[in-house]
């Protein structure tokens, strides 16, 4: 099934006011894909009607964010988070969580727990303001009985597939339910009954008496009360019939007080039926509605159904597995809450359907991580090196800066010593042009340590693989400078063979091979079979053997990684949040720029 993209009606809000930053936005709609570049300041058409509100006399703002505690938060609730917590601290309002729990098929304590966790990770505070629809029950029963009362509301003994058929499409006029008709006192009656248990599920609904032959489906008597006999989370057997998600919102958010309603657009043509309840029960200063866009993310999916299938198939590892868009999943991959907060401010708020390059978020993660995370060493190929002319037995203890622009992170010690580990891949037997790194008779630096240059490779004599380089090093290059000035232009990253420490790196790729799975027939078809590929026998600097779960760092040259909680004493886990891009680049440029200008080079300042 297609996803139903809207109308291009105020794509215009989408649009940047500056673009100063080059961010990528991909922006879907009805006319097509656009590129567009967001600039840092987003926008958010929601400012601009609730400034309207406080200007024409309107003193506080309460909003909330309700979800359905029938699954794990992802990245797209993580816009309407920041969105609903982000407008009440903006405007010295306030925002709920409010547990939409009108469902009890669908929900599990176990959700009610991972979500309130996941608001607070992403650094948001309800305070006292825990809400549940299902605290509401009885209050959304009385109303229910003042609709009957008013003539406005029925009960109706037409099975779910004959009330379909009587409420028609969108094509064909719907016809009124033989129980249209019933008399005030005998629908008081059936619903009472209804409560009390008297009727098996499916047997009678209480609808809403509005217009059957309205343009606007929700219109049509919709349900207001489904007999349920399930025990719900919270009310266990208190009930056995249950609100109907239309019949409950609107009101929840009144008896909450709350200002502006916000919600995704698929809400729009509901918004006549809540206004309708609210107006026919005479609630005062009803809540105003407002829709926005929802989050769509390139090859990523963000519908509920479609993560519990990924999560009950065993597609992925659970909830928080790292390649899924759930927050729990984004945490254990290294995701900051800060780095989702930017991310969100950054794609704006808007009424045009879009789809958000991936990309964008993985560029939040690296910007924030770059502020925070220590450098530190890793090989995830190892490749034996043997420094011939290095005094056996020896090592040579080399300061090194945890974070090359920030001094307020301090140092470590590498342990330079006759063996160590280099990446396999920075070492080319036959190097093509341009090839910088290490190959036979060429010379490089090591991070940090020495200049090396390579002697001889050493073969498996059965398999052919190269098992270890016999290089000689320079002892007056120590720190990694040439005595003489001659221009070494390769730096690799290394461990020391003797105090490195092993580890395992989980490296993660696109969960779905295609832009838009969602959209796809069969999104199952358009799973990326090499999403996950993990690699044994990593090492590390020794230092990583003490980080704690969660913890991040830059592995230089190869990305962003934190240590999974999957780690044991003795078994280290990382997985890579995201890669660097061409931070190495710059990092060696600057270096370069540096030592010719402590060399006194050409046109640079001596102080
Ligand atoms: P699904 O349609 O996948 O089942 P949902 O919208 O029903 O998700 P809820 O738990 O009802 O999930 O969502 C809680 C709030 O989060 C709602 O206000 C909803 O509008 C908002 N939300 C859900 N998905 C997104 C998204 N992709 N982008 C922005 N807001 C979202
Ligand atoms: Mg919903």
């Amino acid at each position: 099934m297609g996803r139903a993209y809207r109308s291009h009606q105020g794509a215009e809000r989408a649009w940047p006011r500056a673009s100063s930053t080059g961010l990528r936005l991909a922006l879907r709609t009805a006319a097509g894909v656009y590129s567009l570049t967001m600039s840092e300041s987003s926008s958010n058409f929601i400012h601009d009607i609730i400034e309207a509100d406080f200007a024409a006399g309107r003193r506080r703002l309460v909003t909330r964010f309700p979800p359905e505690p029938n699954g794990y938060l992802h990245i797209g609730h993580a816009k309407s988070i920041c969105l609903n917590f982000g407008l009440a601290e903006k405007y010295g309002g306030q925002c709920n969580l409010r547990f939409d729990d009108t469902n009890p098929c669908t929900e599990e304590e176990e959700y009610v727990t991972a979500i309130q966790r996941d608001v607070r990770w992403l650094g948001f505070d309800w305070q006292d303001r825990l809400c549940f629809a299902s605290d509401y029950f009885e209050r959304l029963y009385e109303w229910a009985e003042q609709l009957i009362r008013a003539g406005k509301a029925y009960v109706c003994d037409l099975s779910p597939d004959e009330m379909a058929d009587y409420r028609g499409n969108y094509y064909r006029k719907g016809r009124p339910s033989p129980f249209r008709d019933r008399s005030v006192e005998e629908n008081l009656d059936l619903f009472r009954r209804m409560r009390a248990g008297e009727f098996p599920d499916g047997s009678k609904t209480l609808r809403a008496k509005i217009d059957m032959s309205s343009q606007n489906m929700n219109l049509r008597d919709p349900p207001m009360y489904r007999i349920r006999h399930v025990p719900h989370h919270r009310t266990g057997h208190a009930w056995c019939i249950y609100p109907t998600y239309d019949w409950a919102h609107g009101q929840c958010d009144a008896i909450e007080g709350v200002t502006h309603s916000i919600c995704t657009l698929e809400f729009e043509n509901h918004r006549p039926l809540y206004d309708w309840f609210l107006r026919e029960l005479g609630i005062a200063d009803p809540p105003r509605q407002i829709e926005f866009a929802r989050l769509n993310l390139s090859y990523t999916v963000l519908s509920k159904r479609k993560l519990i299938q990924l999560v009950q198939q065993g597609h992925v590892n659970g909830w928080d597995d790292p390649r899924m868009p759930t927050l729990a999943g984004l945490r254990r991959r290294g995701y900051t809450p800060e780095s989702i907060r930017a991310f969100c401010e950054r794609i704006g708020v808007s009424r045009a359907d879009s789809l958000v390059d991936v990309g964008l978020l993985e560029n939040a993660v690296r910007d924030d991580l770059n502020r925070r995370a220590p450098r530190v060493m890793g090989v995830l190929h190892p490749l034996r090196v043997v420094l011939t002319n290095f005094p056996p037995g020896q090592t040579i203890e080399l300061e090194a800066p945890l974070h090359p622009e920030d001094p307020s992170f301090g140092t470590r010690t590498l342990r330079l010593s006759r063996e160590l580990y280099i990446e396999r891949d920075d070492f080319r037997e036959n190097p093509p042009n341009k090839w910088f790194r290490l190959a036979p008779g060429r010379e490089v630096r090591l991070r940090y340590a020495c200049l090396i240059t390579c002697q001889e490779v050493v073969r498996d004599p059965h398999t052919g693989e190269i098992v270890e380089l016999r290089c000689t090093w320079d002892p007056a290059s120590r720190g990694g400078q040439a005595p003489d000035g001659r221009r070494v232009q390769g730096t690799s990253h290394w461990v020391s063979a003797e105090d490195s420490v092993p580890a395992e790196v989980r490296l993660y790729d696109r969960l779905f091979t295609c832009e838009d799975p969602g959209a796809q027939e069969d999104f199952l078809a358009y799973l990326n079979p090499a999403s996950l590929t993990v690699l044994s026998g990593c090492r590390v600097e020794p230092m990583l053997a003490q980080a704690s779960p969660g913890a991040s760092f830059q592995f230089e040259r190869l990305g962003y990684f934190c240590v999974d909680p999957d780690t044991r004493p003795g078994h280290l886990v990382f997985n890579r949040t995201v890669t660097l891009k061409d931070s190495w680049a710059k990092i060696e440029k600057k270096e370069q720029a540096s030592r010719l200008a402590s060399a006194g080079g050409p046109g640079t300042p001596r102080g």
